[in-house]
C-alpha cells in the first residue's frame, strides 16, 4: 500500500530532526536568537491542493524569497526590457552579499543576490514611487500569491536595519554607476521591509505553486502573471537562486529554489507542485541544513528532479 502523502512528510521530517548542524544567521540579531528548533513543510499542487507537516504554520521572515517574488512584481510594472537594462540573468557563483556586477554594463548579475534585489526592489510600481508604494506593493503582491494578508515583521526589520552597512554599501555602489536612482537608505530600507514579510511554509507552497500554474494562484483562481514571467522568473531561480551552491542543488536537487537567512526555503516544479520548507539553521551557502536535505529527500523519493527520465 502506498504511503499517504502526509505520513510521509511526517517521517522524513522525523527522519532530519536529530541534524542540528550549522547555525543561525548571525549578522541579524533577531535572527541570530530565533528559536533553532521548527521544523515545517508543506506541498501545494497546481490544483490547489495543500499538503503540511510539521511546524507549517510557524511565521518567519521571508528574506531572501522575496526575491523572486519581487522580480516577478517588477516585471509586471516596468516591462522585462527595463528590468533586464538594470538587473542580469547570469549565475553569480558568488555568496548572496558579494557585489557581482557584469563588467562592462555595471548591472548586478542576477535578481537573487542582494545587488540585484535592491535594484529589484527600486524598480517596484514606477520612477516616481516612493518607498512607501514600493513597500506597500510587495506586501499587497505577496499576499495575492498567498492568498492571505501578509504584513512586515517591524523587529527583524529595525534589527537588520541597525547593522545594514553592506546593503547600503551595495546599493551606493550601485548608485555611482547610474543603476540605481533615488535615495539610497530609502531603498534599502524599503528593501529590508521586504526581506521582513513574514510568512509560514504554506504560504511559500502556495507562492511558488503559483509559479508552477504559469502565473494562476491555485486557491483563488487569481491569474497573478502572465505565463512568460512565470516561466522566466523559475528559469532564473533555477540558474541563480541558491547563490555559490546552485550548479550542486540543480545537480543534486534539480529543483528550482530560493533561500533566505531566516531558514525558509521555496521550491517549484512547473506544472506539478510548489513546495516550502522552514528550520533556521543554516549551512556554510546560508541555505537551512534540514531544509536542503528535505529537498534532497523529496526529489529522490517522488521523483521530483527537472532532469529526471527515470
Ligand atoms: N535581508 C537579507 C539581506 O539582505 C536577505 C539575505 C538572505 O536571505 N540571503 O542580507
Amino acid at each position: 500500500m502506498k504511503t499517504p502523502v502526509p505520513d510521509y512528510l511526517d517521517e522524513v521530517l522525523d527522519s532530519l530532526r536529530d541534524d542540528t548542524s550549522g547555525a543561525n544567521a548571525d549578522y541579524i540579531p533577531e535572527l541570530a536568537e530565533a528559536d533553532p528548533e521548527p521544523f515545517g513543510m508543506a506541498l501545494t499542487t497546481t490544483l490547489g491542493r495543500t499538503y503540511a507537516a510539521g511546524d507549517a504554520d510557524t511565521e518567519f521572515s521571508i528574506q531572501s524569497i522575496s526575491k523572486p517574488f519581487a522580480y516577478a512584481a517588477a516585471i509586471i510594472d516596468r516591462g522585462l526590457d527595463r528590468v533586464l537594462d538594470a538587473v542580469g540573468v547570469e549565475p553569480s557563483g558568488e555568496a548572496f552579499n558579494e557585489l557581482s556586477l557584469e563588467g562592462g554594463t555595471h548591472r548586478p548579475k542576477n535578481p537573487m543576490i542582494n545587488a540585484g534585489a535592491i535594484t529589484t526592489h527600486s524598480l517596484l510600481v514606477g520612477a516616481e514611487a516612493g518607498q512607501g508604494d514600493r513597500v506597500d506593493r510587495a506586501v499587497t503582491f505577496f499576499s495575492r500569491l498567498a492568498g492571505r494578508d501578509l504584513r512586515v515583521d517591524e523587529r527583524v526589520c529595525a534589527s537588520e536595519l541597525a547593522s545594514a552597512h553592506r546593503n547600503l554599501a551595495l546599493a551606493y555602489m550601485l548608485r555611482t554607476y547610474g543603476i540605481l536612482d533615488g535615495d539610497v537608505p530609502s531603498v534599502v530600507e524599503g528593501y529590508t521591509r521586504q526581506c521582513s514579510i513574514l510568512v509560514s511554509v504554506r504560504d511559500l507552497s502556495v507562492m511558488a505553486a503559483t509559479l508552477a500554474t504559469g502565473g494562476i494562484q491555485p486557491v483563488t483562481g487569481e491569474r497573478i502573471m502572465d505565463p512568460a514571467t512565470a516561466r522566466h522568473v523559475m528559469a532564473v531561480m533555477a540558474a541563480a537562486g541558491m547563490y555559490d551552491a546552485a550548479g550542486d542543488w540543480l545537480t543534486r536537487v534539480g529543483i528550482p529554489a530560493k533561500s533566505g537567512v531566516a531558514g525558509g526555503i521555496v521550491g517549484v516544479l512547473p506544472d506539478r507542485v510548489g513546495i516550502g520548507t522552514f528550520s533556521p539553521r543554516l549551512d556554510s551557502h546560508g541555505n537551512s541544513q534540514r531544509g536542503r536535505r528535505a529537498f534532497e529527500r523529496l526529489s529522490r523519493d517522488m521523483g521530483m528532479h527537472l532532469f529526471a527520465s527515470d
